[in-house]
């Protein structure tokens, strides 16, 4: 083809990509489809859902459909000026948007990804951090520092600011009812900015609303509680941020004309959006004096009619995760009825000068899910009063984010996993790959690409930290950087054992390294060299984490030393979706050490599974149902039945020797199984059968097709078929009967 006529194709195309409306222009999908989705979304009857999160993660730089689709077509720039400034910035713009601090966000984004895939009508809401979360460095002797600077949603690819309808000067603004310090009424403003999640095909997208409260015209302590996800620097800053989220629903909605009937809640965050729903319905029937008009039993009823729109998910058996505030607290932030609502519907049943929004969340819903079967029973346990509905829906992860380009391209090559990226339930159709020689091969190949790719990132990496020494006071986190020629410190091909997700004292990230002599064994008898590549960002208040970067960092003098080098120990910092998909698919095997059962679920191993990466891992959350009796991984630690003693998080509950021990005696077959040939096909055979027994299962797509049941939307019979299909090889909950 002729330049030219090529150029104006390819316009042809772009101009395809470009959408409007009252509010904004986008790219990436075309008119029709933002004008369907839309009238979907507003549609009277209702029939889609807001999915209501705290944090939604997802990085460009794992999945980027857009700039996939222009780098297909070999489209890099325009003649088009406002069509140039688009793709520019799709194909450069900044990748990460750091508004997540681990596996919650992730969840959240993987399951609007699958939404988007599956064509589940959706809207999703979280806030938008001006910082973000932090950024980790970390220093040899002093562990873990955190730094915050402001990210620019504004430059940031599938990121546009609303403005007002036909307005494109003005933003668009939400006004949510918040309380002053002296108890009066006053107000906080959020500019809403529009995320699309959009699929591969970019044939549906789900809206995903991020509310902005550190716009001019918001309160001062607002704006400042609008900068870091999970500020916990005080409890009122937690508090006003859990009711940015919760109150700022309905007025957002409301702004862009949004009818949803279900509300999805991904963990108790913004369960104040129940407040407000309950006293909607009560000013609807008593008018504007319903505060004194309402009786006990009227709010109880009204909230009755509210859970009728209410899924709840819960997602940690784990203290800190469950959202208790002083009475006194929540005055400042609540109006006087919220705290009527709250007496009602919120008490702690250890503290009574507590609100605990973990129990009002669990009242008023029409269905509670749990994250995995074990879970289940730990929630029954934990909320007795409410075992009958709690139900479980295990967690999975988005396949097309997480399996790596070389895995893919193995997939690909083979027709028993023919359409796998549309339907992961196609993987189980790969019981026989083990026994196919030529799949083994193209396998083991990709296997090795993939660990190539980690190790000269980690080698890279000690040796910027090297540089960076003498540029900064930042002691490099690594010994290997102190190496006459770092660039080589790590070898492909070393069994290379993985771990990596926040530092949370539950999740023993030092759990191996109790006994270092011990795990050095097996290692020393054979001269077996291994890499143990760690990551994990602790919160920044969190004392005890953050301790455990410094013990885990700490180890591995005396690894190197006792194993004469063959043990070597790295850690990368800033842990972040793009090093956890090169660490997922080129370690050997991934590493899962929590104190059972306080790991709900888990979702990094499903990321491992999905690349064929063995676990080994303890038998809790996923892994109690990914296991399979070891043809997919090893598994160690204690597995008693679950008690209230089994909840215990202080350090003698936490079981270190007894799970230690446990891992030093599976350590030497695990390593014998890599490297003696003979034994290698075991080896193998485990990757492998990760296809049909853990991809099938443990993937976005049958868990969103089982929430779609959980919301009760009207869908079309194709759309029926096709998420039963998704999720006829499963029943994450046995009992339920939807
Ligand atoms: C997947 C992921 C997590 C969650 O890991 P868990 O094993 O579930 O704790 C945390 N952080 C990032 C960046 C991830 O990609």
């Amino acid at each position: 083809m002729p330049k030219q006529a090529a150029l104006v194709d390819k316009d042809k195309s772009l101009r395809e990509m470009l959408s409007t409306n009252q509010w904004g222009t986008y790219f990436g999908i075309s008119q029709k489809l933002l004008e369907q989705t839309w009238s979907k979304l507003t549609a009277p009857d209702g029939n889609s859902v807001v999915y209501i999160s705290m944090e939604i993660a997802a990085d460009r730089d794992v999945y980027h459909p857009i700039r996939d689709r222009l780098q297909r077509l070999n489209i890099t720039g325009s003649t088009d000026p406002r069509l140039d400034g688009f793709v520019k910035k799709f194909l450069l713009g900044p990748e990460k948007i750091p508004n997540y601090g681990g596996g919650l966000g992730v969840l959240a984004g993987d399951t609007l990804k699958s939404m988007a895939d599956c064509k589940i009508p959706a809207v999703a809401i979280s806030l938008l951090y001006r910082k973000g979360y932090f950024t980790q460095m970390v220093d040899s002797k002093i562990g873990q520092i955190s730094w915050s600077g402001n990210w620019e949603p504004g430059n940031t690819p599938s990121i546009y600011l609303l403005h007002q309808p036909g307005n494109p000067d003005l933003p668009l603004e939400i006004e949510v009812p918040f309380c002053d310090m002296e108890n009066r009424e006053s107000y906080a403003y959020a500019r809403v900015w529009l995320k699309m999640e959009v699929n591969s095909r970019l044939d549906s997208f789900v809206p995903h609303l991020l509310l902005d409260y550190s716009c001019p015209s918001s309160p001062e302590a607002i704006r400042l509680a609008a900068q870091n996800l999970y500020d916990s620097s005080s409890e009122m800053v937690k508090i006003t941020q859990r009711r940015m989220l919760g109150a700022g629903v309905l007025p957002a909605l409301r702004a862009l004309g949004i009818t949803s009937h279900t509300m999805h809640l991904n963990e108790q965050h913004g369960v104040a959006v129940l407040l407000t729903q309950i006293a909607d319905r009560l000013e609807e029937k008593f008018g504007p004096d319903y505060g004194t008009r309402a009786s006990d039993p009227d709010i109880l009823a009204a909230a009755a009619e509210v859970a009728d729109r209410i899924v709840y998910t819960i997602h940690t058996p784990v203290k800190a995760g469950h959202d208790r505030f002083a009475k006194e607290l929540h005055r400042m932030v609540g109006h006087a009825f919220c705290q009527r609502i709250l007496h009602l519907l919120a008490q702690d049943s250890d503290n009574h000068a507590d609100f605990n929004f973990t129990s009002l969340a669990m009242r008023v819903n029409r269905a509670t899910n749990s994250v995995s079967r074990l879970h289940k029973e730990v929630t029954q346990q934990q909320f007795p009063q409410f075992a009958d509905k709690i139900t479980a829906i295990t967690n999975g992860v988005h396949h097309l984010t997480w399996i790596s380009p070389a895995k893919a391209e193995a997939y690909d090559s083979f027709k028993e996993l023919h359409n796998w990226r549309e339907d992961p339930s196609v993987f189980k159709n790969g019981l026989g790959l083990k026994d196919n020689n030529r799949f083994c091969a193209f396998f083991e190949k990709a296997w090795q690409q993939d660990n190539h790719i980690l190790i000269d990132y980690v080698n890279r990496m000690l040796v910027k930290h090297r540089n960076q020494m003498h540029e900064t006071w930042i002691d490099p986190p690594n010994l290997l950087s102190h190496l006459s020629e770092p660039g080589s410190a790590l070898k492909p091909g070393v069994f290379t054992i993985g771990f990596a997700r926040r530092f949370s004292t539950y999740k023993r990230a030092d759990l191996i390294f109790e006994d270092i002599d011990e795990l050095l064994r097996p290692i020393l008898a054979h001269d077996w060299p291994v890499n143990f590549i760690f990551a994990g960002k602790a919160h920044p208040q969190d004392e005890p984490g953050k301790a455990l970067i410094k013990m885990v960092i700490d180890c591995q003098g005396e690894l190197l030393e006792k194993s004469r080098g063959l043990a070597k120990l790295v850690f990368i910092p800033n842990y972040d979706m793009a090093i956890a998909k090169i660490m997922v698919a080129g370690v050997h095997a991934w590493l899962n050490s929590p104190k059972r059962p306080l790991e709900a679920s888990g979702t990094s191993g499903m990321k491992a599974a999905m690349n064929g990466v063995p676990n080994i891992s303890i038998m809790d959350g996923w892994w109690a149902e990914g296991y399979h009796n070891g043809a997919t991984g090893w598994k160690f630690g204690h597995e008693e039945i679950i008690d209230s003693q089994a909840l215990q998080e202080d350090r003698e509950g936490l079981l270190y020797k007894e799970d230690s021990t446990s891992f030093y005696k599976i350590f030497p077959e695990i390593l014998e199984a890599f490297y003696v040939p003979e034994k290698h096909p075991d080896f193998l055979e485990r990757a492998i059968m990760n296809l049909p027994l853990n991809c099938t299962i443990f993937n976005t797509h049958r868990m969103v097709a089982e929430y779609a049941q959980r919301y009760q939307l009207q869908l079309s019979t194709a759309q029926v078929n096709r998420l039963e299909k998704l999720r006829e090889n499963y029943r994450s909950d046995p009992d339920y009967r939807g």
